[in-house]
């Protein structure tokens, strides 16, 4: 009988013992190699992971986790391998509590499998919207301070609330339609305009026109041909009898109180109004608040950005967080606007198709023609961001973009027509095309002020390059360049020597202002931080600012920047830090300027 103490003294005599322990030595250096492996590929795998969750092409969380979106999508397929069935089905089914409160709703593996098959129609989980009520409650989402308002509603203008759409969700649609009906004062509500911007989908047709039915106040205008978003929300506005425009994408909902600041504001008549823009979950719907403290600009690129407020919008928020603020841009899918101004101002470019600049060519206009754009943090309402848009572009994504941003950039940017043109030649390339006579007509008929007034008087913090600003590559006597890592633009974190750039390539560019900040795109500063250089968020503080001394760059502590010598010899990822000035190589940089225009 074997004892089971014993089948080692059984099996293993002599020679026989001495390759069997081998064999057992390396069976567990072989099985630790493997575990090591292992959770190699795992810790690689996450931070892949991480990477992607904090920056792809169209959106990334900022370091306060807000929801960066980035403006350039990229191309929808429009359903994709999807049958004509699943295409044109409303499959809204309702779950009593599902999604009430703005709550997240969990689906089954099962659904989960057909919300991905799914998932190309919308670009979000329409299993999950299709289980939750149109008439979902929503929480109040507004501030104290908010709350304590009041508003004479009989002294409000009245509002006429237009929702464009093309090929949108039956329930997500009728979601949007159902908070603004449920959740604004009667009175102030003349119509609701949904203009279907020749949708294809048959839940679209006659199940929309009987949903709708039941309430007067609601129309619906059919686009013979689509137009795009400009098109459709002028033919709204022309239907408007209203006092104030109210814009709303189709996936919004919108939650007590959202109306009234947003029609007191508008009825001054001088401001395009936005609501603070909330986020709907693309997959489970969730309603989350966004972080108090945002406001709309953009990249060198052009594409829309939220970023932090400047010091003096941060101190009225401190002193009234009620009050309207103001923003050098707007994201464009959600804001008031007085029905007089709006036409007095020269509506929209209707050159503009489809989707894309229109939002930063009103924004411009409003601010150079004398008039302003704002956000009120008492209106709150959600809006569906989604990473990729859905639908099809005629002559593709790119050529739409593109031709818009050349429209906006021609008519409104001056100068910086320039700088835009000359390091994006794919926006340069259609440039020519362009019939702006009537909007450059328009834009000296207002006696609109230039570009740069726009920069220097409601950005004054931008990262722009101007004549006032050194811009160009800053090149380490090693090789390296000072410049944000590409893998995190707009997030930050600790500098490291970058491959230089050529003279075209933005990404590795740097504009030196005299204030003394090492600025690259999306607002992002040289800072001074614990041990490590770092990019930050512009913020006016003294750890940013710089001074050229000869060849060395020394902080306000009087160190000097240096690439410390470790990984390569050019200094290409090698960390730069701040160590006491000496005639080491790696604090020596050249400054080669390029023209920013
Ligand atoms: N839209 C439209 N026609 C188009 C493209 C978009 O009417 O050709 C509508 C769309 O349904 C939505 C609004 O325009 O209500 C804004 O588009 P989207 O929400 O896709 O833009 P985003 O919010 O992602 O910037
Ligand atoms: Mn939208």
């Amino acid at each position: 009988m074997l004892l089971r103490s014993e089948p080692w003294s059984l099996l293993c005599r002599g020679r026989k013992k001495k390759i069997v322990t081998l064999v057992i030595v390396l069976m567990f250096l072989i099985n630790a190699l493997f575990y090591v492996a292992l959770v190699l590929h795992n810790t690689v795998k996450k931070r892949l992971e991480n990477k992607s969750r904090y920056y792809d092409n169209n959106s990334y969380l900022d370091k306060n986790g807000m929801k960066v979106i980035v403006g350039h999508y990229i191309g929808g397929n429009n359903g994709g391998p999807l049958s004509d069935d699943e295409v044109n089905a409303n499959n809204y089914a309702p779950v009593a509590g599902a999604g009430e409160g703005g709550r997240p709703v969990q689906i089954s593996q099962r659904e989960l499998i057909t919300a991905k098959e799914l998932f190309s129609l919308h670009s979000y989980n329409i299993v999950v919207g299709d289980k939750i009520s149109i008439n979902r409650s929503l929480p109040d989402m507004r501030s104290e301070s908010c709350r304590s308002v009041e508003y004479d509603i009989n002294n409000l203008p009245t509002a006429t609330v237009i929702i464009v759409f093309h090929n949108e969700a039956w329930s997500t649609l009728m979601r949007t339609v159902m908070s603004v009906i449920l959740r604004s004062p009667e009175q102030l509500i003349k119509q609701i305009i949904l203009v279907d911007d020749a949708s294809e989908r048959a839940y679209l047709g006659k199940e929309l026109e009987d949903a709708i039915a039941d309430f007067p106040k609601v129309h619906l205008l059919r686009n013979s041909k689509r137009t795009g978003l400009v098109g459709a929300r002028l033919l709204g506005a022309k239907a408007a009898i209203g006092d104030v425009l109210v814009f709303l994408d189709a996936h919004c909902e919108v939650t007590p109180g959202w109306l009234e600041p947003l029609l007191e504001r508008a009825g001054s008549d001088d401001v395009f109004i936005c609501p603070h823009i909330d986020v709907i979950s693309d997959d489970t719907f969730t309603y989350t608040k966004s972080i108090d403290a945002h406001w709309g600009a953009f990249s060198w690129h052009l594409h829309f950005r939220w970023l932090f407020p400047s010091k003096e919008v941060m101190k009225q928020k401190e002193e009234d967080p009620s009050k309207p603020y103001p923003t050098p841009a707007m994201a464009g899918g959600l804001y008031a606007v007085r029905k007089s101004l709006f036409w007095r101002l020269g509506s929209y470019d209707e050159g503009m198709v489809i989707w894309g600049s229109e939002n930063l060519e009103l924004s411009w206009r409003a601010w150079q023609c004398g008039a302003r754009v704002e956000i009120t943090p008492c209106s709150r309402v959600g809006h569906l961001f989604r990473r990729r848009t859905p639908y099809k572009y005629p002559g593709g994504v790119d050529h739409v973009w593109n031709s818009n941003l050349a429209r906006a950039v021609v008519v409104w940017m001056n100068e910086y027509a320039d700088f835009i043109f000359k390091f994006n030649p794919q926006v340069a390339a259609v440039r020519d095309k362009q019939q702006v006579g009537e909007r450059i007509e328009l834009r000296k008929n207002l006696n609109c002020k230039s570009f740069k007034w726009y920069l220097d008087n409601v950005w004054p913090q931008h990262f722009f390059p101007s004549d006032e600003r050194w811009f160009g590559r800053i090149k380490n006597d090693k090789g390296a360049c000072l410049a944000a890592s590409s893998s995190t633009p707009g997030v930050g974190g600790p500098a490291s020597g970058v491959s230089c750039a050529g003279d075209l390539q933005l990404q590795g560019l740097v504009v030196f202002t005299p204030e003394g900040n090492f600025m690259v795109d999306d607002g992002m500063c040289l800072e001074r931080g614990n041990g490590r250089v770092v990019w930050k968020s512009c913020n006016g503080n003294s750890k940013q600012v710089w001074e050229q001394k000869g060849p060395r760059i020394k902080s306000d502590t009087g160190l000097c920047l240096t690439i410390i010598a470790n990984k390569s010899r050019d200094g290409v990822e090698d960390p730069i830090t701040l160590n006491k000035c000496s005639l080491n190589r790696g604090q020596i940089w050249h400054f080669e300027r390029v023209p920013w225009r």
